[in-house]
């Protein structure tokens, strides 16, 4: 059995390969404010424990796997839904259209789905900043999109050398920024050393 996946790790590897690359072959975590933000998020989160809101059940931070996709992790919060059960995934900042968060929330759907044998046919995303929470619906097309997604961290971890990555506004909030160099290298690739001495 190949190793299993944290699925906050396929979640990086959808918005950049190289940062999830750097941050699980090389041990390249580095936190920012950005990331200690989010901890204190989870924190208070995961402090609530679980019980009932609005007459619907709750359990927070609970395990979900799959030996089958490969991939383990915790969901922030699980309730009871009207058609079944559903993940609820906490994230900083206002709200944003991210490919890895609703492939997050859809690979902790589907290890859910399986664990229980309930159905999870959506989940929603708590952004903090527009304290708003936003429907994901499990589709079809998001199953094959997280599928795939922990096939290529698989495929990109089983490579001695990191992806190649581009210098982009992503780069600003990055945690992998000091072994990454990339933006480092755009930087110097621009920089005009006759224009800075004279
Ligand atoms: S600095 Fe940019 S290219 Fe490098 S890992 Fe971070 S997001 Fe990816």
């Amino acid at each position: 059995m190949s190793e299993l996946l944290p699925i906050s790790l396929v979640a990086e590897w959808v918005y950049c390969r190289r940062g999830a690359w750097l941050a699980h072959a090389a041990g390249a975590f580095q936190a920012n404010e950005f990331t200690v933000d989010g901890e204190l998020l989870h924190a208070r989160v995961h402090s609530g424990g679980g019980g009932w809101e609005r007459g619907r059940r709750q359990w927070r931070r609970v395990p979900v796997g799959s030996r089958r996709l490969g991939v383990v992790g915790y969901a922030d919060l699980v309730e009871e839904g009207e058609r079944g059960l559903v993940v609820v995934e906490y994230k900083r900042g206002p709200v944003r259209e991210r490919e890895g968060d609703r492939v997050q929330v859809a690979l902790q759907a589907l290890c859910l789905a399986e664990m229980t044998g309930r159905p999870v046919p959506e989940a929603r995303i708590y952004y903090a900043g527009s304290r708003r929470r936003v429907v994901v619906p499990i589709t079809a097309d998001l199953e094959a999109k997280a599928r795939a997604a922990v096939q290529g961290l698989r495929e990109d971890l089983a490579d001695p050398r990191p992806p190649s990555g581009r210098p982009g506004p992503r780069c600003a909030g990055c945690s992998h920024q000091g072994a990454c160099l990339v933006a480092a290298d755009g930087a110097l690739r621009g920089f005009r050393w006759r224009e800075w001495v004279e």
